[in-house]
């Protein structure tokens, strides 16, 4: 990966812990800390926000490449304007909850945000969570984590944020998705998270970097 600084992948589904782990590892590691759901989330609400429905593959595809998206970051932190405007406290609206794996299938969409999170790479080394980080965007990165937690502890993780959420029918469109689908990458590491502690499993994964020799 000559073009790119160090980076580290945490893919995995819904709620199973991947946030939490991936902004507290760059930050115990001094990384940008990149969530590519989020710019996903984004520009789903630009779209429903424009009246444009979820499964509009058309309308979606040209909106989003005339759209000014524009990654910056807040302390080390990814976050995402949209046309100079700042989506953050939307990226968790019910509706782009319902409507986000629909949008995400769009391939001119996956295009965009794929090439928004090697321009992050370009310029810094970064802990990136998502869905196909280390099986589509970086697949050559030795960095490589599947974090996932049982279906009934994702289920309550999500519950205690307080949100209405439909983990399972998410999980299933983004697993069965032609484009990039929810996938665990031959050469990723999978934790577990159901029982561990974001600590126990930030351990685990410094741990696992520094046998795979990666200068932290
Ligand atoms: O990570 P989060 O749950 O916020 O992601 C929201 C949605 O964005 C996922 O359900 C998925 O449809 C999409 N996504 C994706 N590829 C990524 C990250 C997120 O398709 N790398």
């Amino acid at each position: 990966m000559p073009d790119f600084h160090r980076v580290i992948a945490i893919d995995g589904p819904a709620a199973s812990g991947k946030s939490s782990v991936a902004r507290e590892l760059a930050r115990r590691l001094g990384f940008v800390y990149v969530n590519s759901g989020a710019i996903y989330r984004a520009i789903t609400w630009y779209m429903l926000r424009r009246g444009i429905g979820p499964d509009d593959g058309g309308r979606i595809a040209r909106t989003v490449e005339s759209a000014q998206i524009s990654c910056r970051l807040k302390n080390n932190e990814s976050r995402v304007w949209i046309d100079d405007v700042d989506p953050t406290n939307h990226l968790r609206d019910d509706l782009v909850n319902k409507a986000v794996s629909r949008v995400s299938t769009v391939p001119e969409v996956r295009k965009i945000v794929t090439e928004k999170m090697r321009n992050y790479a370009r310029a810094h080394d970064v802990v990136i969570e998502g869905r196909d980080i280390g099986s589509v965007v970086f697949p050559h990165t030795p960095g490589k984590f599947y974090i996932d937690a049982s279906p009934e502890v994702r289920f309550r993780r999500r519950v205690a944020e307080g949100q209405r959420d439909e983990i399972a029918a998410r999980d299933r469109a983004d697993s069965s998705r032609r484009a990039s689908p929810l996938t665990v990458a031959p050469d990723a590491q999978v934790i577990d998270t159901s029982h561990l502690t974001i600590e126990e499993v930030i351990d685990k994964i410094v741990e696992r970097l520094k046998l795979k020799g990666l200068p932290l």
